[in-house]
């Protein structure tokens, strides 16, 4: 994995954007898909470019199977062998209960954040597996503490949509332990990110500290320090753990 091709989704901002600058600054080469906000992707990867490496960005909704395809061909043809994949894009939906919900929106979340995910690993292993003529790698899943506390009266879909990423993580972990390619979650707390405005309480990291035992959300970059360790050599006996990233929450 060291000094190697990682592709990034959800890039352009919160915990993609700055585990992108974690990367770019130990010596990878940078994917950087995002879904709508190309300013913001495009200013990242200038900045991934002024620390020397090699930028290349990418706007696919990863729930759209063409569309994702794709991507992973202009990663093949831009930047050469894929090594890492970290599947961080994900979406909450307004705060509500269960029976607020509608079906619509239930497949929005679990598009987005499972099949997104299991989409992104297929076309990921089939290049980094030993079993598909592959050099190895390393895939890192954003799981978040929802899955174990389920989020009553907030979002119950994006808990369960989580807790499948932890199920995913082990299963597809021990699928390709023999085969070069480890596979590993992070599982945030609340983290300082735009992410909270789209269930309707912008200030939601700020106002939750009493609830964390550390008393404070966490920061993007301290996510990123944990994603950038799974991907590295540094753990290269680590395939199919659950780190928690949460204040101790
Ligand atoms: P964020 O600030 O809302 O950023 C989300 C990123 O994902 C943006 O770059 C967005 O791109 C992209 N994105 C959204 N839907 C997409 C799609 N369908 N296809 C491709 N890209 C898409 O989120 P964040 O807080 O950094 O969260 C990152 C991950 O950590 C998510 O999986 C989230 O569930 C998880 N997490 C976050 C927290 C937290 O408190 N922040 C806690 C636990 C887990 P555009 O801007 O272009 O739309």
């Amino acid at each position: 994995m060291s000094k190697s091709t990682v592709l990034i989704t959800g890039a352009s901002r919160g915990i993609g954007a700055a585990t992108a600058l974690l990367l770019a600054g130990r010596g990878h080469d940078l994917a950087l898909n995002y879904r709508r906000d190309a300013a913001a992707a495009e200013a990242l990867a200038a900045r991934v470019r002024a620390l020397g490496r090699r930028a290349v960005t990418i706007a696919a909704d990863v729930a759209d199977e063409a569309a994702v395809r794709a991507m992973f061909d202009r990663v093949d043809a831009e930047l050469g062998p894929l090594a890492g994949l970290v599947n961080n894009a994900g979406i909450v939906a307004m705060k509500a209960r269960l029976d607020e919900m509608d079906v619509a929106r239930w497949r929005r979340v679990l598009d987005t954040n499972v099949i997104g995910t299991l989409l992104c690993s297929q076309l990921a292993l089939r290049r980094m597996s030993t079993r598909h003529g592959g050099r190895g790698g390393a895939i890192v899943n954003l799981s978040s503490v929802a899955a174990t506390l389920g989020s009553p009266g907030m979002y119950v879909d994006y808990a369960a949509s989580k807790g499948a990423i932890d199920s995913f993580t082990i299963g597809l972990a021990r699928e390709l332990a023999a085969e070069g390619v480890r596979v590993n979650a992070v599982r945030p707390g609340i983290i300082e990110t735009d992410i909270h405005a789209d269930s309707g309480e912008p200030d939601r990291a700020r106002q939750s500290a009493g609830v964390i035992p550390m008393q404070r959300p966490g920061r993007a970059e301290e996510v990123a320090a944990a994603i950038a360790w799974l991907l590295s050599d540094d753990a290269s006996y680590t395939t199919g753990a659950i780190l928690d990233v949460s204040g101790g929450r």
